[in-house]
């Protein structure tokens, strides 16, 4: 096979190594779902069935790919996070990309009828678009997931409402358009609440927050003993576990039996705040 006369050909593949040292984060899209949520039928605005593939599917690529962190999905789409130290695929762009991108959409069209059940898949088959964005600092990568979960908030706010316009108020689509141009949040949540009695904070958390996938260890303490409690299951935690953030002071075996201990914990899926300082500062892990 070695040295063949077509081996040159070789010579014209392009090096797409990402930066050293940089947080990655590969965002993969769902393409038109808006055309797919049609043809299976997705509930408005949310459709329970096709959040919990989403979620599954991400999971499922947590498992199979130990470099990510943490993920972030929302509607059609999903974040992966690449620890800044990753050398998976020597940090090449396509390698990465294509890997989560096929990854996950084969446990997507795998886990199908497990949410669909008797709604078969028929061509064109689900498929996801996916792009790979370089983060510096961990600032950057806190600012980046803050962007998604509010984009969600934005998003799931006003499809709250034009939904509620459309199912509750009997408008068409064009007419709920129309009488939420130009609004704000807070005209939003009164059309809600004054209309339809539906109180927006009220609203099922998966919808409002997205979906947080991280790797189930132990929470660390916070340091004041009045910050809130995300989830009944995170109160468990929080009671039974010892303070064990990854001190700077553990030395190389010790962290090397920490980053196993990380690899095997089970992966979970939550409903929570990604923006404030609390859930970084209950996960130091996830940064260090
Ligand atoms: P593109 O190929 O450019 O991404 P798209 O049709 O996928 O086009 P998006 O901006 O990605 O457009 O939006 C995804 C659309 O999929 C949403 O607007 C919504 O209509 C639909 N969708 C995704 N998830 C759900 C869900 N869980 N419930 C209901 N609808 C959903
Ligand atoms: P990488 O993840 O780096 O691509 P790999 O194990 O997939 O590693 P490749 O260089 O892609 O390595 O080689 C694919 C291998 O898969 C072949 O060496 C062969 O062992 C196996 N393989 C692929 N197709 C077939 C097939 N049809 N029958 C038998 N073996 C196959
Ligand atoms: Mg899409
Ligand atoms: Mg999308
Ligand atoms: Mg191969």
């Amino acid at each position: 096979m070695a040295n063949s006369k077509y081996e040159y050909v070789r010579n014209f593949e392009q090096p797409d190594p990402l930066l050293p040292n940089t947080w990655l984060v590969v965002r993969i899209d769902g393409r038109g779902f808006h055309k797919l949520s049609a043809k299976y039928g997705f509930e408005k605005p949310n459709d329970r069935r096709a959040i919990d593939l989403m979620n599954a599917a991400a999971a499922s690529v947590m498992k199979d790919l130990p470099d990510i962190v943490i993920a972030y999905g929302v509607s059609d789409e999903y974040s992966f996070v690449f620890h800044k130290s990753c050398t998976l695929f020597e940090r090449r762009e396509s390698k990465l990309v294509t890997t989560v991108v096929s990854t996950f959409t084969s446990y997507y069209v795998h886990l199908w009828s497990s949410y669909f059940t008797n709604v078969p898949l028929s061509a064109p088959m689900p498929s996801f678009d996916g792009r790979a964005v370089m983060y510096p600092t961990d600032h950057n990568l806190r600012d980046y997931l803050s962007w998604r979960q509010v984009d969600c908030h934005i998003n799931n706010l006003y499809n709250t409402t034009f939904w509620a316009l459309i199912l509750l108020g009997g408008m068409g689509a064009t007419e709920a358009e129309k009488e939420l141009m130009g609004t704000y949040s807070s005209d939003k949540n009164e059309i809600l609440f004054s209309r339809f009695k539906i109180n927006y904070n009220n609203e099922p958390e998966i919808y409002k927050k997205g979906s947080v996938v991280i790797r189930d260890y132990e929470l660390v303490e916070p340091k004041k003993s009045t910050a809130a409690v995300d989830s009944p299951g995170m109160a468990e935690q929080e009671s039974s576990d010892a303070e064990r953030g990854i001190s700077a002071q553990l030395s190389k075996t010790q962290q090397e039996k920490e980053r196993k201990r990380r690899e095997k914990a089970r992966i979970t899926v939550q409903h929570i705040d990604i923006i404030k300082d609390e859930f970084w500062q209950r996960r130091p892990w996830l940064l260090s």
